[in-house]
């Protein structure tokens, strides 16, 4: 009776079995020496937070791979990646099977087991080469914008598809030369064999195949061997390493930084980077998401948040080829392009393989500010701050006018609230954003809510850690820390979501002393529990909400003012393209509201674009700096009287009924 198996490695001499093992060998030995070479350089960083525990680094490996590294949203990109990965995995699978039946002393590859694992086999390796014909087409022939069409990674592509194809031809070979009926469960490999023989090949003729493909299936996966931790390859083993000893924290949450001196001032070196940075530079893909949903980049200036993070790993290849001189991350990077950054997070939200992208900004940042080599407006902007605890550089007496034409309760007036009403600069000192305040307290006044002002206010720090100035930033927290905690309230409402987030991300380690919400938060419950009693329903509006970048992606909050908004009787909400985790930025974060503008076009007035594309008559937002920057892109677009930018507290004081 037939037996069901086949001699492992056939055909094939000892002597090439040992020059396949011993190329292999060298391979592997190449390849791990190189990322030797990487891990070394990362060890020089500064530290970079704590090591995940064990447990902790296989939960975020699972929720990411559970996630698919975020690939479902875009299905096409999903099935490509799915179809290399399990292919991949299969054939090594297979691979791993024939080297244990071989090379040790187990035996099981024979009867049901075989023909279920040639089978799978088959299927994985079909999987393979059409996930990487995907690949293929949608680099090289659609031209995706996004992606790379370099003869290298065409290179790495071309290699994955010959050891593939070289493999089911092989296949063919072997199994052509008797045709054994088991070999059926091949199921390409025996319609392969039965085509070869019936264009009149020969079972010598094969036999002789066999040989020569079986070299070049060798010679190409050494090659892959070899290759395994250089360019495109590197991502597959480093991504999940940085996966996995990623943190998850609100993206809002810029990274402390270490108060230097000059002397001691990074210059954009290895050492002066934290390691996890480095090694996520060398986990990109290179896929581009985080370049195609940046609004500088839109805007056509200088900042290509992919071109950044090669510009670390190049970065890290050479520090890790140690050529003599020093190497720094500004040599390649332009500072203009670090000045370019909004924060707004859309960048790490795109990401597949979670690399923290404009941390990495913040940080050059950071150390151009230590080497003196600050932006002018936003010299101009930290110098108000340091002097006036306003980036505006306005008045410290102008702080208080608006209240006190409010006559709004003062922390220190009576006994200790239960709310402290967080204004911030822009509420305090810019007319837009004080209508904001106006009908945020009115509200707020309406519903009984017990609140008060807090009358020592200061700049929360926020602008000060994004353009760089962390002593700065220290300086305001450490300030209005003492005003909190002596005003003997717990519990903090703003209508500013950069406020927000510096409260509740940056202020605090671990559990906040105080609650903080965003106005809308507050708002919508009052409303929910019927403490605001709105009036009758009046003409019917069209809205779109624009989701500010530092209330929606950076903390989560994207159904709140979007329930204020419904609130409201004769509203109709629509929404723009990108909304909610995709919204795109208004242009004002980072700094960016008092640095100069750069580049093409703005990043508002494409906003702007967007929002009046959906027939909204009014643009509704929850954000001071969001509301000033589309009404200027709205005056200067001259669209102020088709299109009127309002926050959620403006639109619900409106229909207030007013006692
Ligand atoms: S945070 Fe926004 S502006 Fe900055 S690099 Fe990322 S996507 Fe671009
Ligand atoms: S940083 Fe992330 S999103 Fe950007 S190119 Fe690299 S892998 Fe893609």
């Amino acid at each position: 009776m037939e037996r069901v198996t086949r001699i492992i490695n056939w055909n094939v001499s000892g002597g090439m079995l040992a020059l396949l093992y011993a190329g292999a060998a060298a391979a592997v030995a190449l390849s791990l020496a190189r990322l030797y070479g990487r891990i070394r350089v990362w060890r020089r960083g500064r530290p970079g937070g704590a090591l995940p525990s064990a447990g902790e680094a296989v939960r975020n490996l699972s929720r990411w791979v559970a996630g698919r590294g975020k690939m479902a949203r875009d299905p096409y990109a999903a099935v490509m990646h799915d179809l290399i990965l399990w292919g991949f995995i299969i054939l090594f699978a297979g691979t791993t099977l024939v080297f244990l039946e071989h090379d040790t002393p187990l035996h099981f590859f024979y009867g049901t087991f075989y023909l279920v694992a040639s089978a799978v086999i088959d299927l994985g390796g079909v999987g393979f080469l059409a996930g990487l014909a995907m690949a293929a087409y949608r680099r090289f022939l659609r031209r995706s914008a996004r992606l790379q069409s370099s003869p290298m990674a065409g290179g790495m592509l071309a290699l994955l598809f010959v050891i593939g194809l070289t493999g089911f031809l092989l296949e063919a070979a072997r199994i052509g030369v008797d045709l054994p009926r088991f070999e059926r469960a091949s199921v390409v490999g025996y319609p392969l064999a039965l085509l070869l023989r019936s264009l009149g090949a020969t079972p010598e003729g094969l036999r002789a195949s066999h040989r020569v493909l079986w070299t070049a299936h060798a010679l190409v996966s050494i090659g892959f061997f070899a290759a395994g931790t250089a360019y495109f390859f590197r991502h597959v083993v480093v991504s999940a390493l940085a996966v996995a000893l990623g943190g998850r924290r609100s993206t809002g949450a810029l990274r402390a930084y270490p108060l230097l001196d000059a002397e001691a001032a990074g210059r954009g070196g290895p050492d002066d980077l934290r390691w996890r940075d480095l090694l996520e530079a060398d986990a990109c893909t290179t896929c581009g998401r985080c370049t195609s949903v940046c609004p500088a980049t839109a805007a056509g200036k200088a900042l290509d948040p992919r071109g950044v993070v090669l510009g670390l790993a190049d970065l890290v290849s050479r520090a890790a080829a140690g050529n003599g001189r020093a190497p720094s991350a500004f040599d390649g990077i332009p500072s203009q392009a670090i000045w370019d950054c909004t924060t707004c997070g859309a960048c790490n939200h795109a990401c597949p393989v979670e690399i923290q992208v404009f941390d990495k900004l913040i940080d050059l940042r950071r150390q151009l500010v230590d080497l003196g080599e600050v932006s002018p407006g936003a010299q101009t902007a930290l110098e108000g701050l340091a002097a006036r605890r306003n980036p505006w550089d306005y008045p410290p007496a102008q702080r208080a006018l608006w209240r006190e034409s409010l006559k709004l309760r003062q922390v220190g007036d009576g006994k200790a609230p239960e709310w402290i009403y967080w204004v911030g600069c822009a509420g305090a000192y810019e007319p837009s954003a004080q209508a904001i305040l106006r009908s945020t307290a009115a509200i707020l006044t309406a519903a009984g809510v017990d609140f008060a002002v807090l009358g020592s206010e200061s700049c929360t720090g926020d602008p000060a850690r994004r353009l760089g100035d962390e002593a700065l930033f220290q300086s305001c927290r450490a300030h209005n820390l003492e005003a909190l905690r002596a005003s003997g309230a717990r519990r903090i409402v703003t209508h500013c979501p950069h406020c927000l987030n510096t409260f509740r991300n940056e202020y605090w380690d671990g559990e906040g002393e105080f609650e903080v919400v965003h106005h809308s938060e507050l708002i919508r419950q009052l409303v929910a529990a019927g403490r605001v009693a709105l009036g009758k329903a009046r003409e019917d509006t069209k809205v779109t909400f624009h989701d500010p970048c530092y209330l929606g992606r950076h903390n989560g909050e994207y159904d709140a003012p979007r329930a204020v908004v419904d609130a409201v009787p004769g509203m109709t909400r629509v929404e723009m393209p990108r909304s909610r985790e995709r919204s795109f930025c208004c242009g004002g974060g980072g700094g960016q509201m008092w640095l100069e503008s750069t580049g093409g076009r703005r990043v508002e007035g494409l906003r702007l674009e967007e929002a009046v594309a959906t027939g909204a008559r009014v643009i509704a937002t929850g954000c001071p700096f969001c509301k000033i920057m589309l009404e200027t892109a709205a005056v200067t677009a001259g669209r102020q009287d088709a299109v009127e930018v309002r926050d959620i507290s403006e639109i619900l004081f409106d229909a207030l009924e007013k006692r």
